[in-house]
């Protein structure tokens, strides 16, 4: 697959009703909601990279391993 993030390649872990598990070389491993995965289905949306990577970045200094990606977050432009 392509990472949900950068578009780059990727690995999805899980693909479930409720979420996808995703490991990105570049982006690490993250999940999406699956409400998040609707929404960016539906609205055709983009990441901003840089902002999503920060999130990312930041919940892992707290200690998430896999930060879940939700459509509340506005990570995307
Ligand atoms: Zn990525």
């Amino acid at each position: 697959m392509k990472c949900y993030i950068c578009n780059e390649q990727a690995e999805k872990v899980e693909s479930g009703r409720d979420a996808d598990l995703v490991d990105c070389d570049a982006c690490g491993p993250y999940s999406v909601s699956g409400s998040a995965l609707a929404e960016m289905r539906a609205n055709v949306f983009v990441f901003n990279i840089r902002r999503a990577r920060d999130w990312l970045q930041a919940e892992r200094a707290a200690g998430e391993q896999r930060p879940m990606i939700h459509s509340q977050l506005g990570l995307w432009d």
